[in-house]
């Protein structure tokens, strides 16, 4: 019961980063929205629908998005991968938890952290950020090949360090 508790509060925690990042990520893209939608009155739309929906729509979205150029930082590949880092983070919390629950001590981070459940939770969502941030530097600067790995990367170091502590765990016994 307290594991899902303190779950619940590091997705809370994540949150705030979510959208400020979200939001950042509108705000870059807002030039490129009056060439994707043309405005047009109820009248015109009505009339140029119908006959050439694939003509009216095609040569606008064309022209908003380079085929090769820089894609939005908020795409549905950094989404997903964001969301693994926030996931991989808690399963790290929660499996630090567990391994401490048999006894076992985080070698990584001093107890003091590690046994305050808040500053910890914390401290989970900051690497997050960070990871969000570091991702964003990448793609700004036009490597977006690093922006990726970034995550990746994060995902995988995180995930070794899960299976670490429940390995420890069930393969020690007294
Ligand atoms: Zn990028």
């Amino acid at each position: 019961m307290r594991f899902r508790i303190c779950r619940l509060l590091l997705f809370v925690c994540l949150l705030p980063a979510f959208s400020t990042a979200a939001a950042f990520a509108q705000e870059n893209a807002l030039p490129e929205a009056p060439t994707a939608q043309p405005v047009t009155s109820p009248q015109t739309r009505k009339a140029a629908y119908p006959q050439h929906p694939s003509q009216h729509v095609a040569p606008a979205r064309a022209a908003a998005e380079e085929p090769s150029g820089p894609h939005a930082f908020w795409d549905n590949e950094n989404i997903l991968l964001f969301a693994g880092v926030g996931i991989f983070r808690g399963l790290d919390y929660a499996s630090t938890r567990n391994m401490q629950a048999r006894g076992r001590r985080e070698i990584l981070l001093a107890d003091a952290v590690v046994n305050n459940s808040a500053a910890f939770a914390s401290l989970e969502a900051a690497g997050t950020m960070t990871s969000v941030g570091i991702s964003y530097i990448f793609h700004r600067t036009g490597h977006h090949k690093l922006e990726r790995w970034m995550s990746i990367s994060h995902i995988s170091v995180t995930g070794f360090g899960v299976a670490r502590n429940y390995a420890l765990t069930s393969k020690h016994p007294h």
